[in-house]
């Protein structure tokens, strides 16, 4: 690979898979089934064991259709390694079970994804110390850091209030204090913005949200960007401290994680994911030029309070928006005056679907308080900044005027 020349976003996904030899010529990777390989001589497949030569073993490890799609993932993100799991949230699960140890610190933003909140409140049931933060201002994340600050978690844009954290100061800190930087780039996606650019070691992707971006499949990845030296992690266990300092982190994780828990993605499950990759930056394109007009439709709107979308003018990190993403993504969130009632609202949508979930071709809105931040209860909402009235868009790829008029219809 290192000698073909450098294509575009859409051109390497498309051509990745051929640029190695596949069988018939097939232009997609085929879905491999096997569980377990066989090798003819028996001395191959105890060197595979013994990790001194390459080989598939047995699937919860690795599979060929999986590893395929896990070499497109590392050059979307512009990494070196690539992991897939059977979910977003095993991903984050991984880094848990793989790097982080009783006595840990993190340094998480506040505005997280309801699940990785849950996630981070098991690590510190289980002896992990936590700290969450406004991230949108690297003062607060590096006043919470300590001597035993292992990670610092951020997601890109926050779900539902669209905070942006200071993406690149962040970087910048972990850098200068050789923490890892993990970043969750779901929401933005690696068509709108690879965190390798400010320095994140690890990114998270829920390949469920736009890389597939049907809603038909779920999976999840994370990519090692190469950032990071391995070599000063203090957890990393003596087997994998024989690999380079590059592929360390990995190999514990791939091991740690996937085959001792074994969230492993499925091979159909791969296939399926990879077709939809193939039209992300055709659908992101779409998602964010759909979601700016409906975002500014409403802030324009008397009957409307508040509109949440980093494309806007009126959002606070709108400009550093402007200068990190190639687009404002397909997630804004808004509230409407008092006297509409939020669920009649939805309710009179026609082709909004009231449902969660995020990054799909047909619009979803769904009011989150009362949904997917209920359990976490009041006060934490609060923090959060999500009052009861708050009403979550992902916007689809619908012909721009039939959503805004689907939106604007409902108003009254
Ligand atoms: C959906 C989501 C996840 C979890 O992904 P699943 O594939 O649903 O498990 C993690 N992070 C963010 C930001 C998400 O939106």
């Amino acid at each position: 690979m290192s000698t073909s020349p450098r294509y575009g976003f859409t051109t390497t996904i498309l051509h990745n898979d051929r640029q190695k030899e596949i069988e018939h010529g097939s232009p997609h990777k085929p879905v491999h089934t096997s569980v377990t390989y066989g090798y003819k001589d028996a001395r191959d497949l105890a060197e595979v064991f013994q990790g001194k030569q390459n080989g598939y073993r047995y699937g919860r490890q690795g599979n060929p259709t999986v590893s395929a799609l896990e070499d497109k993932i590392s050059k979307m993100e512009e990494g070196v390694a690539s992991i897939c799991f059977a979910t977003g949230m095993a991903a984050i699960g991984a880094v848990f079970q793989g790097l982080l140890r009783q006595g840990d610190h993190i340094v998480s933003s506040g505005f997280l994804f309801g699940n990785t909140n849950s996630v981070w409140q098991t690590c510190s049931e289980q002896g992990i110390d936590l700290s969450l933060v406004d991230a949108t201002d690297v003062a607060n994340v590096e006043a919470a850091l300590r001597e035993n600050t292992r990670i610092v978690f951020v997601e890109t844009i926050a779900n539902p209030r669209t905070q942006i954290a200071d993406l690149k100061r962040i970087g910048e800190l972990c850098r200068e204090r050789g923490i890892l930087y993990v970043v969750d780039n779901t929401m933005t996606s690696p068509y709108l913005f690879r965190p390798k650019a400010v320095g994140a070691g690890l990114v998270i992707n829920s390949l469920t949200k736009s890389i597939a971006g049907h809603g038909n499949v779920l999976g999840g990845a994370i990519t090692d960007t190469g950032l990071f030296d391995w070599s000063h992690y203090p957890h990393i266990a003596a087997n994998f401290r024989k690999q380079a300092p590059v592929a360390q982190g990995m190999a514990q994780l791939r091991a740690k994680a996937l085959r001792d828990f074994g969230a492993s993605l499925s091979p159909d499950a791969a296939h399926q994911i990879a077709v939809g990759a193939e039209t992300l930056a055709l659908r992101m394109a779409r998602e964010s030029a759909n979601a700016l007009a409906l975002a500014q439709m409403l802030e324009a709107d008397e009957r409307v309070s508040v509109v949440h979308y980093p494309g806007l003018p009126s959002h606070p990190q709108h400009a550093l928006a402007s200068e990190l993403f190639l687009a404002y993504g397909a997630l804004f969130s808004f509230e409407l005056k008092p006297e509409i009632d939020c669920f009649d609202y939805l309710n009179r949508l026609k082709l909004a679907i009231n449902a969660t979930h995020l990054g799909d071709t047909r619009t979803l809105v769904i009011p989150v308080a009362h949904t997917i931040f209920f359990e976490m209860g009041p006060a934490r909402r609060a923090e959060m900044g999500i009052n009861d009235s708050l009403i979550r868009v992902s916007v689809g790829i619908e012909d721009t005027a039939d959503i805004v008029n689907d939106f604007r219809a409902a108003l009254g």
